[in-house]
């Protein structure tokens, strides 16, 4: 056992199975609990000058020190200088990057295809006076906006579309241009790719979805190089309270040892079901960026190691996507993704997505492929009567 998992390095294993398993975990000592249980402090025992590393529950909690050196060595494993921020869920993290790298008069380029969220932060932005400019994720589209801006804001792949950009490309074509880039890593999650690898100043995340995988918890975070921008993202965190629970904090720790296990077989779930769906005649517009033939596949082959657990298709009507999602019985009809039981929706419920009114967003989960498949073949079939 090396003592660099403590401080935040890489774990003496090499494999990312190893790594996930051990992320974090402080050095042994004697009688004490492999992964510590969650620290439950409003404060902390503080005599003299106010310094060190625990003074207030706002600012800091061992119980997220242990996360957010777990998040990091996932992140940007053997490199020195990176640091995590935890936040209570994956929006107080993209807020924490946005409002706190941009002010007025800026300018940003957001994709016009991304989370759901984002439409509501632009408004915020825009009522802060700044400016905001969006593109398509695909085709590297917002590479022609990024003149004069302060922050590219990147998420492959985009959710619910799948589409793929070249974070490289645009992180080089940023960086010329002095613009600071962050990736939301959400739907790839570390083992999938590393924008930080790819060049990116910020990772962003919510690990409320695969990163934790149970649907029973809702976390966000930040990684990125050391230095101010960082800093203020520290400081925003600080301002504006957005921080987890301890609990939150410890279970999604707990739930990091198994992320091989899961993105390693939902990954291969999500191949098996998108083969299935592919050349259905019902079936239009199927999407995954594992599938070879996918639009996303050459650049997602390029720049990621697994392609995730989303699939997204259309059935020709809503109400045939409706009748599909009733009869399936191995998938939830739920929103979020990434946990180990398979959920599904139609997105279009919602508004706000332009996507089809039979669009459907299918997150598989740790079941047998072979009995996913079964089920969802099952459905197509009597979603047609
Ligand atoms: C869910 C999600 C978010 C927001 O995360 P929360 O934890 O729900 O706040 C951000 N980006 C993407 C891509 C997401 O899927």
């Amino acid at each position: 056992m090396n003592d660099s998992a403590a401080s935040g390095g890489p774990p003496a294993g090499d494999g990312e199975g190893t790594r996930s398993v051990r992320a974090g975990l402080p050095e042994p000592v004697k009688y004490e609990p492999t992964l510590p249980g969650p620290v439950f402090a409003a404060h902390f025992h503080l005599p003299g000058e106010p310094t060190g590393p625990y003074t207030y529950g706002r600012d800091e909690n061992p119980t997220w020190t242990l996360l957010e050196h777990a998040i990091g060595e996932l992140e940007a494993p053997g490199q020195d200088g990176v640091e995590t921020l935890v936040f209570a869920s994956g929006m107080a993290a993209i807020s924490s990057v946005l409002f706190s790298q941009l002010r007025a008069g800026d300018s940003v380029v957001l994709p016009d295809d991304g989370y759901q969220a984002l439409p509501l932060a632009r408004a915020q932005l825009e009522a802060f006076g700044i400016e905001v400019r969006t593109a398509p994720t695909a085709g590297d589209a917002q590479l022609a906006l990024l003149d004069g801006a302060k922050l590219l804001w990147i998420e492959s792949p985009s959710n619910p579309g799948l589409d793929v950009c070249d974070i490289g490309r645009l992180v080089e074509a940023a960086h010329a241009r002095g613009v600071l880039v962050a990736v939301d890593n959400t739907l790839a999650t570390p083992l999938g790719q590393r924008p930080l690898a790819l060049g990116a100043d910020f990772s962003v995340a919510s690990g409320t979805k695969q990163l934790t995988g149970h649907g029973d918890v809702l976390l966000g975070y930040v990684t990125g190089r050391s230095g101010e921008p960082m800093a203020a993202v520290r400081r925003w965190r600080k301002i504006v309270g957005a921080i987890p629970g301890p609990m939150e904090a410890w279970l999604a720790h707990r739930s990091i040892a198994t992320l091989q296990l899961r993105v390693d077989r939902q990954s291969a779930g999500a191949l098996a079901v998108a083969e299935a769906l592919r050349g259905r005649p019902e079936v239009s517009g199927l999407r995954y960026p594992g599938l070879p033939d996918d639009p996303s596949h050459k650049v997602a082959s390029q720049q990621m190691r697994r392609y995730g657990c989303v699939v997204s298709f259309a059935l020709p009507t809503r109400a045939r996507a409706e009748r599909f999602l009733d009869v399936l019985r191995l998938v939830d009809e739920a929103t979020s993704f990434g946990g180990v039981r398979s959920t599904a929706e139609r997105r279009g419920r919602w508004g706000g997505d332009a996507v089809p009114e039979g669009f459907i967003r299918l997150s598989v989960g740790a079941e047998d492929a072979d009995d996913l498949v079964a089920d969802v073949l099952r459905a197509l079939a009597e979603s047609a009567r």
